[in-house]
């Protein structure tokens, strides 16, 4: 069962539904892998405190021109969408930062000319926290090719019973790279109106995606209706509203648990999975 958890934009608590679901859901015996999948700003690991036992490194191919080859004829450079590599007087220049891996220029040498070369963008952690199995994707600083690093995480062997995926706010690639295959998507919003308009664009691209999803209303209790009525218009299901807490916001600045403040927080997360079981069982 893997479920991601994903919201249209940033800082709606989708960490902190993530992580306390995982933990919750462990807490009832079943082998549970975290994946933190917001590879820019991974933040999962301040909540479960896991130990790290070991880290992977996460490459793409480049190129790299052997210029005792190289004719200079420039198919390489014309071939390259991203402007990556470029024959410069007598030399040909690779633009690390600038390549996507893709191995046009390779495929297009006519001289056979290029090799491909390892490298490293970001790095995968696992460990172990909270009773959950954790995984991390993080993107070095500087780099900005995030979907790499997020598919070499999802691409892990995890035997685990339940997958909670991580993704990273908003709706472009990095997202949808998260939560591709998920069996089920949580989107997390606020009753805001920049919440409910990027709650809109989470909705078409799940859509678009065709897979099943709800909605958890967090901080339900602030701002108007209109994340609800929006809802009811679209006939999306309300899973959970979490109405504002201030005890629950001091236990997040702390990195500890939703439910370590209010036992009520577990029965609810655990209410919530069995929802989600239920569906995907009928
Ligand atoms: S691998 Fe692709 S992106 Fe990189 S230089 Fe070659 S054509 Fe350009
Ligand atoms: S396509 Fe090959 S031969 Fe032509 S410039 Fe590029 S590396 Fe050199």
């Amino acid at each position: 069962m893997k479920i991601s958890i994903a919201s249209g934009k940033g800082g709606t608590g989708k960490t902190t539904i993530a992580t306390n679901l995982a933990v919750v859901v462990a807490r009832t015996g079943k082998d549970v892998a975290y994946l933190d999948c917001d590879v820019e700003e991974p933040n999962g690991h301040i909540f479960l405190k896991p130990e790290i036992t070991e880290q992977l490194d996460v490459t793409i191919p480049i190129p790299k021109v052997d210029i005792d080859k190289c004719t200079l004829c420039g198919e390489c450079s014309a071939a390259c969408e991203y402007h990556a590599i470029a024959v410069l007087g007598k030399s040909v220049q690779v633009f690390p930062s600038l390549c996507h891996g893709c191995g046009g220029c390779i495929d297009v040498c006519p001289e056979d000319a290029i090799e491909e070369i390892p490298r490293t963008i970001g790095h995968i952690s696992r460990g172990v926290g909270m009773g959950v199995k954790f995984y991390e994707g993080r993107l070095n600083v500087g780099e900005v090719l995030s979907p790499p690093v997020t598919r070499a995480l999802r691409k892990l062997p995890t035997k685990s019973d339940v997958i909670i995926i991580d993704a990273p706010p908003g709706t472009s690639c990095p997202v949808i790279e998260a939560i591709r295959g998920t069996d089920f998507v949580i989107l997390v919003t606020e009753p805001t109106p920049f919440g409910l308009n990027d709650l809109e664009l989470a909705v078409g691209m799940v859509r678009e995606l065709d897979l099943p999803y709800g909605v958890v209303i967090n901080c339900s209790d602030i701002g108007d209706n209109r994340t609800k009525e929006y809802c009811r218009r679209e006939g999306i299901d309300i899973l959970m509203e979490i109405p504002y807490d201030r005890q629950v916001a001091v236990a997040y600045s702390r990195g500890e648990m939703m439910f370590s403040v209010n036992s009520q927080y577990e029965e609810n997360l655990h209410k919530l999975y069995q929802n989600i079981i239920d569906r995907n069982s009928r």
